[in-house]
């Protein structure tokens, strides 16, 4: 039976970290971090997404600005207030919330981000410096499976870690991230063949590809670290990740949930980037 990885009990830890850190910080800065947050459009889901980035960035000591934009919002416009977020000194991160509306160029408003305020790490300018293996800002989710498997002393180096997703936002940079620390990374997407004898060779697994319960436990290692970043709706409304829990619980060695494993680390994260922000626009 698998360790269960507690996301949940390890992101409140780090949020403690990361107030008490803020707590200092915002003396010695005469002003707290700052995050603004633009929210464009009415999707459910972005709206709830952004409420708690706000909420967990007041309990942090982290001033949160949410500017919203209707729909309708032009390119130019929400170019226009990026611009001012860039430029305006109490904000250290900007944020666009994503999706944005079909009729808006996602790739452009993302490079338009300073990429020192860059606190989701999409501008490829971070992209790039993390496939350099230079300082950066990282994207969050990879970012907190890091912290999740080190503060669970899962061993990275040396062993074979297999990612399923290739996205620009999970995928691909959890992989550079897991390179990085010396793993050897295998990257699956949906073009893989056999892919539970591809499974089967890691160590650590992480899934992110969207499809509920897709990964097997007779697919696992025995004893691998499973780390599942998918977050899917059951038809029932309940939530479940991209590993089918009940039979992985049986193989793996360490297992994270859906929820509670490392959803909550994401906004955590976030608010590590942003304090990272702070301190280096601070020259701290
Ligand atoms: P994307 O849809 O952008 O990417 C999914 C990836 O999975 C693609 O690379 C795709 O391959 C691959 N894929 C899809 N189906 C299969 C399959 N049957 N076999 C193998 N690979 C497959 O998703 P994201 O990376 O944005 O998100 C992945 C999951 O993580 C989602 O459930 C999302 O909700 C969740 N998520 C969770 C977060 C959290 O905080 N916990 C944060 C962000 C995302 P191809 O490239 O070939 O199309």
């Amino acid at each position: 039976m698998a360790i269960l990885i507690d996301g949940k009990a390890a992101a409140e830890r780090l949020r403690a970290e990361i107030r008490a850190a803020t707590s200092d910080l915002t003396p010695r800065l005469g002003r707290p971090p700052g995050l603004a947050a633009v929210l464009v459009g009415d999707n459910a889901a972005s709206r709830v997404y952004v409420r708690n980035k706000v909420r967990a960035c007041e309990e942090c000591g982290i001033l949160s600005r949410k500017i919203e934009l209707p729909a309708s919002a032009s390119q130019q416009e929400l170019e226009q207030l990026v611009d001012s977020l860039n430029e305006d000194n109490a904000v250290d991160g900007v944020l666009v919330q994503l999706p944005l509306p079909p009729h808006l160029n996602e790739q452009a408003i993302l490079r338009r981000i300073s990429p020192a305020k860059d606190v989701d790490g999409f501008h490829p300018l971070n992209a790039g410096k993390l496939l350099l293996g230079e300082d950066c800002f990282e994207p969050c989710t990879p970012a907190g499976v890091m912290v999740l498997m080190d503060r669970y002393g899962i061993e990275i180096k040396g062993r074979h870690a297999v990612v399923l997703g290739r996205s620009n936002i999970v995928g691909k940079p959890m992989a550079m991230m897991l390179l990085r620390r010396s793993a050897t990374v295998t990257i699956c997407h949906s073009a893989t063949n056999n892919l539970p004898g591809v499974v089967r060779l890691g160590d650590i697994v992480v899934a992110a590809v969207g499809r509920a319960r897709l990964v097997q436990g007779d697919w696992l290692k025995p004893g691998a670290a499973v780390i599942d970043v998918g977050i899917n709706r059951l038809p029932d409304g309940a939530l479940c990740g991209d590993v089918d829990f009940d039979s992985a619980k049986e193989i793996a060695g360490a297992i994270t949930p859906v929820p509670g494993g490392v959803g909550p680390m994401t906004i955590a994260m976030l608010l590590s980037n942003t304090l990272k922000s702070a301190r280096l626009r601070g020259g701290q």
